[in-house]
Formats: C-alpha cells, sequence, structure tokens
C-alpha cells in the first residue's frame, strides 16, 4: 500500500525541560517510534534543554534509557537506537537566567523549521518565550508547544496568552491537550463527519444523553500537594473532558482546517449553560485496606479540593437543547477508563411486544484502554423459538482493525508531528482555552465562596453514591466503570 503520510521537513526540535518525566516518558520514546515509522528526516535534530550538566554523550544515554524503558522491547534494535541517538543533542540552558542562550541561538541553523517544546513548569513558559524572542531564536514560522496547564483560571490565562503573544503569533502557537491526539478522538470526527449515518441521528430528537467517563485508579501520591491546589475540575473538566465535549458537540465544519474546527468547538463551549450547583457531585476518596486517603496523599488534612466530579450539564442550541451531558472523573476508582458513550433514544414503538422491550442504540467511543468503538445493535436471538431479542455490540477495536495494531501511535508522538507538519487543527486556541476557563470560574468561586467540603467516597468503586444519584433521578444510570 502506498503510503499517504505528509511527509516532514528537515526540523530542529528544542525540549525545554528534555531531562523531566514528560520527556522521558512520552516525547523521547515517542520520537523514537516515528524515527522507526520511517518519518524523522535524516538532518532533523533533537536537542533537549535543561539546567542539569550535561553533554550530547551524556544526553543520548538518557534518551537512550528512556527508549529501554518505555518503548517495548521489540522495537530496541541497538542499529535503530543508535542511529536514532545521532539526531540528538543537549545544551544547558537556564530559563530563568542567561546561561545557554547565546550558545542557543549560535546552533540554530537557518532554513529548518525551529520547533520549541515547553516540557517545563507552567512559570516558565512566559520567560523562555521572552527569551526565544529576545535572543532572537525563534523566526516567524517557528512554533511553540506549550503544556498544560495553560493557567489556573481566566485571569492566569489570558495574562499568559498576552505574553506568548508579545512573542509568537496565534498561529505558531501549539497548546497541547494530549487527548486530542488520541486515535479514536481523530475517528470519533472521521465517524461523525465521514459517514452519512450517524449524523442524522445526532442531535435531542435521537439522542437521550450523552455520558463521558475518565477514571483513574490511582491516587494522587506523589504529585498530591501539587493535585490538591487544582482539583478534579482544573486537572481534568476544563481541558480534557471540555474538550471531548467539544468533539461530540460541535457542528460540521466546512472543512477539516484548524479554525474551521476550532471554531466550531468554540461554540460548543459559549452555548454551554452554568450547571445548577444541584447538579454537580464533588468527591474525595476515603483510606482503602492498603491505601491512603486523598487527604493523606494530600498532605493537606483540612483540603476541600475534590479528587472526583460528576455534573450534569446542558447545551443551549438547537442541536442539544434538552440532551444532557453527564461528565465524570475521578481518581481511585475501580479501574483506570475512559469513554465516551452516545446514548439515543429508545425506538418510539416496539413491534415485538413490550415484554421484549424497547432498547435505544449506545455508541460507545473508548479512548482507554483498547481505543476503539462499539455501536450496541439490537437484534434476533439466533435459533428458533420465535422473535427474542438481544444486544450485541458491533466491535471495532483499533488494535485488530490496524495491520500493525498493538502499535497504534501514542497521542504525544502524533501531536508533535502535527506541530511540525504546522497543523494546528488538534491544539487548542487561545480563544477556546480562555472560552473554558470563563465557564469554569464561575463553578470554581462559588465553591470557594460554599467553603463546603467534597463527600466522601470508597476507593475502588464508581465514587459517591451521590453520583449515581445524579443521574438516578432522571431515570438514567452511569454505564459501569470497566476496563
Ligand atoms: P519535571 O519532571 O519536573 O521536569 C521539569 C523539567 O524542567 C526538567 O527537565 C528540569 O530540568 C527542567 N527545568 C526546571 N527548571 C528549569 C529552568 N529554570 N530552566 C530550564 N529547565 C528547567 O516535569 P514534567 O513532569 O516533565 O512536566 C513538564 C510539563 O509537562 C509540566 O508543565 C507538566 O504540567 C506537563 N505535563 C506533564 C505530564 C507528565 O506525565 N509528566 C503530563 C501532562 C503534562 P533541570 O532541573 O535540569 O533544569
Amino acid at each position: 500500500m502506498v503510503s499517504r503520510v505528509i511527509p516532514v521537513e528537515v526540523f530542529d526540535l528544542v525540549i525545554f525541560g528534555g531531562t523531566g518525566d514528560l520527556a522521558r516518558r512520552k516525547i523521547l520514546p515517542g520520537l523514537y517510534r516515528r524515527y522507526l515509522a520511517g518519518q524523522i528526516p535524516e538532518n532533523a535534530r533533537v536537542i533537549g534543554a535543561a539546567r542539569t550538566d550535561l553533554d550530547d554523550a551524556g544526553y543520548r544515554q538518557f534518551v537512550n534509557d528512556a527508549i529501554c524503558e518505555f518503548v517495548k522491547s521489540s522495537k530496541h534494535d541497538k542499529a535503530h537506537i543508535d542511529a536514532f541517538v545521532s539526531h540528538i543533542h543537549y545544551l544547558p540552558v537556564d530559563a530563568l537566567g542567561d546561561a545557554g542562550w547565546n550558545e542557543l541561538a549560535a546552533m540554530m541553523r537557518p532554513d529548518v523549521i525551529r520547533a520549541f517544546y515547553f516540557s517545563v513548569a507552567p512559570r516558565l513558559f512566559g520567560p523562555l518565550a521572552e527569551r526565544l524572542h529576545d535572543h532572537e531564536i525563534a523566526d516567524g514560522d517557528s512554533r511553540i508547544v506549550v503544556e498544560k496547564p495553560f493557567g489556573r483560571d481566566l485571569k492566569t490565562a489570558k495574562a499568559l496568552n498576552g505574553v506568548l503573544a508579545e512573542s509568537f503569533d496565534e498561529k505558531q502557537i501549539y497548546r497541547i491537550d494530549h487527548y486530542l491526539g488520541k486515535e479514536t478522538v481523530q475517528n470519533l470526527m472521521a465517524v461523525r463527519f465521514g459517514n452519512i449515518l450517524f449524523e442524522p441521528l445526532w442531535n435531542s430528537q435521537y439522542v437521550d444523553h450523552i455520558q463521558i467517563t475518565v477514571a483513574e485508579s490511582v491516587g494522587v501520591g506523589g504529585r498530591g500537594s501539587y493535585y490538591d491546589k487544582s482539583g478534579a475540575i482544573r486537572d481534568m473538566i476544563q481541558n480534557h473532558l471540555m474538550q471531548l465535549l467539544c468533539l461530540i458537540g460541535m457542528e460540521p465544519p466546512s472543512e477539516f482546517e484548524p479554525d474551521a474546527v476550532r471554531d466550531e468547538k468554540l461554540k460548543v463551549i459559549r452555548a454551554l449553560d452554568a450547571p445548577d450547583p444541584k447538579d454537580i457531585v464533588r468527591g474525595q476518596y476515603r483510606a482503602g485496606d492498603d491505601t491512603a486517603s486523598y487527604l493523606t496523599d494530600a498532605e493537606n488534612p483540612e483540603s476541600k479540593t475534590e479528587s472526583f466530579i460528576a455534573m450534569k450539564l446542558g447545551i443551549s442550541n438547537w442541536r442539544w437543547k434538552g440532551t444532557p451531558i453527564y461528565l465524570r472523573t475521578g481518581k481511585r476508582l475501580r479501574e483506570r477508563t475512559s469513554e465516551i458513550a452516545v446514548v439515543f433514544k429508545d425506538p418510539p414503538h416496539s413491534i415485538f411486544g413490550e415484554q421484549e422491550g424497547r432498547r435505544g442504540n449506545v455508541l460507545v467511543i473508548r479512548l482507554q484502554p483498547n481505543e476503539g468503538m462499539n455501536l450496541r445493535v439490537t437484534i434476533k436471538e439466533p435459533g428458533p423459538g420465535g422473535m427474542r431479542l438481544i444486544e450485541v455490540p458491533l466491535d471495532m477495536s483499533f488494535a485488530e482493525a490496524l495491520a500493525d495494531g498493538d502499535d497504534i501511535p501514542d497521542a504525544y508522538e502524533r501531536l508533535i508531528m502535527d506541530v511540525m507538519r504546522g497543523n494546528q487543527t488538534l491544539f487548542m486556541r487561545g480563544d477556546e482555552v480562555e472560552a473554558a476557563w470563563a465557564w469554569t470560574d464561575p463553578i470554581i468561586e462559588a465553591w470557594e465562596s460554599a467553603g463546603k467540603k467534597p463527600v466522601e467516597y470508597d476507593p475502588g468503586g464508581s465514587g459517591p453514591d451521590d453520583s449515581l444519584m445524579l443521574l438516578h433521578r432522571d431515570g438514567r444510570r452511569w454505564r459501569e466503570i470497566k476496563a
């Protein structure tokens, strides 16, 4: 089969924070996998930059170790790793000082794409942008990749957008939300806009409700004090779940182009109703038999931060008015799983008799584990004995559907390649991030002024009982949290 992958031009990619956790676990292994896929041009360079004093050889060893730890062993071919690390360089650079900047400026090559990945703490995003500009390291075609979190409220997000805008045009800024890089998330758009089948049904007339669940089985231990300053709403709802909601809810863009897609997503955020406080459930996990409580993990016995949130939302536009959207995310739940379920209404009348029931179709888009989709349909139970109906999933697991199935590109590697191709479709625009904060801020302010503690929930379950009630009282139920 002829490859239809768009080739990438020669680039210099500088990873600020090149010695950090994200670089080690995701960015560098991802680049190696793209190298194996033949997508790293021959003269491309990846330059790690951080304060740690390393030379090229030392950093190449670091990259080698990261590959051995985070890329599956069948891909640990020494010749390939050696060839890949020959693209790798390192420069000690201090984002807050003068060290390294002249050297970095001298290292840049003309006529190649320059990209700068800000894989550092958010307080360094602004200083990095300023220094890149002041030292004339970035040119008009350079790109910066900005990690999350992008601000902690509307004010700080606006301030950061302002600082970045002093040195870079919006078309140069790639605000990353790695959920958008997932295969399934893009497939959601392919399914919606590449088929005639779903679009006529994709509205409040046919969709009963939508559930978005992002459940994690781990607690916040290790990063508890950091997490305690954000909580589930800032850490997950404002960005990841909001982005998923946008892709589910948006109108068909006129073309699959960055601004056409992002304009439509923005309209969804702007049409989101402010949730009624009684439609929000906040929780904190208790201690388990061998797991600590949230309060212990957060090292804050008085904490009022939520490790779980469930909420019911409405979108005030013609397409969605009347279809509730239920969001749920939390730590220390039964399984690590993320999915979107579009639950269609029951057929209006059962010709098979009421005892066979009327069953709605459910389209489930699974983000993890086992990225894929399935559509629950009703069929006749095989065999004689009359018309007995059963529900079966039409299942499409991407791992099985793709030739080298267990090799679906990780979200980060796909997004990095999009940066090199100059494609911003899967990155958040500044106004989108601000609109998301503008919606989130009043919710947080109301909690802070009420000063209420979240309710407790048992570890290993599906969150507080109140979250189950959120759907029960509407005659609905959450899908089971299972991997
Ligand atoms: P990390 O492990 O703490 O790494 C931070 C990096 O920044 C290190 O390489 C550190 O190296 C460098 N650094 C610190 N101060 C610096 C300075 N003044 N100048 C230059 N470099 C400096 O953090 P991380 O987990 O990789 O996270 C990086 C970013 O990604 C954060 O914004 C985080 O929110 C985001 N993120 C991370 C993950 C994840 O899974 N880790 C997931 C999503 C988002 P030196 O100490 O050598 O300078």
